[in-house]
């Protein structure tokens, strides 16, 4: 028996328990688990993974999709992108010398239109570290940019964090600088302050406070000063930007037309992902408990999971048969376990005569 039949996937597991398997999708939100996607071409939103075995830093980047990362990639040493828009799997193609796409095979040597990043190898934030940073104490949430995509330390964003920040969408400094076009939406009119972003003392004067707002952001474009620093957007602030033709067509030469489309959102996806999830009948104690950690911190549990899944069918099995109910703390010192008893592992072979 070759190592790949011993290796069940994820995906081979969950399909022993249809109920579970649904759940999953829901938590990776829509993003097929079995089919390659670049048949449908560039996806809106998937989730997305690079691969370092494969494509390693000093080469060429790319990107392979969830199911890809299953199937293709098992083993590997993978790094979670999350979510990113409008991206075509690469997985097979020109870019890798060895792996061949075992789902999807007839592909083109590139996808001229996707975007890379330093993401790609494994380096998130202005600062370009890894996640999780073995090298970091400091205790600090990423933040993602609705343009860049990129990962952002909350301290390195150059701005104070508004309250309830994780209910706004943040735009990096730097895409902030190379798109004049967003500025006409940082202060708004005071008439219509709905879709004014948290920019704390900050105030564009208007000669004409008593007027209604003009029916057109852009004609404040440039009236006032631009402090460094990310912009967070509050929520709904997509569906309010100006829809006139103008606009519309400088977001297009930006390439944001996706700006003023709510359903490209995150949010969008994952809600669509919930929608799924709300379909099927009784929740799983393992993934109501993954429904309360954080994202980055699902997918991470969800790759583990991959790596000991007998361990944790036990694991549950001993809730189950108590008829108590798993928590996230549970599911969280579960696998804290399983790494500390990994690290032990490499420790003790260097004791090894
Ligand atoms: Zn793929
Ligand atoms: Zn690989
Ligand atoms: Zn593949
Ligand atoms: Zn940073
Ligand atoms: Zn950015
Ligand atoms: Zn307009």
């Amino acid at each position: 028996m070759s190592e790949q039949e011993q290796t069940l996937s994820l995906v081979d597991v969950l399909q022993e328990d249809q109920e579970l398997q649904e759940e999953a999708s829901a938590v990776l939100a829509g993003s097929d688990a079995e089919h390659c996607s670049y048949p449908q071409g560039y996806v809106k939103r998937q989730a997305l993974y690079a691969c370092n075995t494969c494509t390693p830093k000093g080469g060429q980047a790319a990107g392979v999709c969830l199911a890809c990362s299953y199937k293709c990639h098992e083993g590997h040493d993978l790094f979670e992108l999350y979510t990113k828009r409008n991206f075509r799997c690469d997985c097979g193609n020109g870019k890798f010398a060895d792996t061949r796409c075992q789902l999807f095979r007839d592909k083109d040597e590139v996808n001229q239109l996707n975007k890379y990043s330093h993401n790609f190898f494994g380096e998130y934030c202005t600062c370009r570290r890894p996640y999780p940073d073995p090298e970091d104490q400091v205790e600090d949430q990423m933040i993602q940019c609705v343009l860049c995509e990129d990962w952002l330390h909350g301290r390195h964003l150059g701005c104070a964090l508004p309250d309830g920040a994780e209910l706004h969408e943040m735009i990096c400094q730097s895409c902030m600088e190379a798109n004049d076009v967003l500025w006409a939406y940082v202060a708004p009119p005071a008439r219509s302050a709905g879709a004014s972003p948290d920019r704390a003392g900050r105030k564009r004067s208007h000669g004409d406070e008593g007027a209604p707002p003009p029916p057109c952001r852009l004609k404040g474009l440039g009236a006032g000063g631009r402090p460094p620093g990310a912009v967070f957007w509050p929520p709904g602030w997509r569906s309010r930007l100006c829809r006139c033709r103008p606009c519309q067509g400088r977001l297009s030469e930006a390439g944001l037309s996706f700006l003023p489309d709510e359903s490209d959102t995150v949010l969008a996806y994952e809600r669509k992902g919930e929608r799924e999830e709300a379909a099927t009948p009784a929740r799983d104690p393992l993934m109501s408990a993954l429904s309360n950690l954080d994202r980055v911190r699902q997918l991470e549990i969800i790759h583990g999971y991959n790596d000991m899944k007998s361990e944790l069918k036990d694991f549950l099995q001993t809730f189950a048969a108590e008829g108590k109910v798993v928590t996230s703390e549970d599911i969280r010192d579960f696998f804290e376990r399983q790494q500390s008893r990994k690290r032990r592992r490499a420790d003790n072979s260097f004791h090894c005569a």
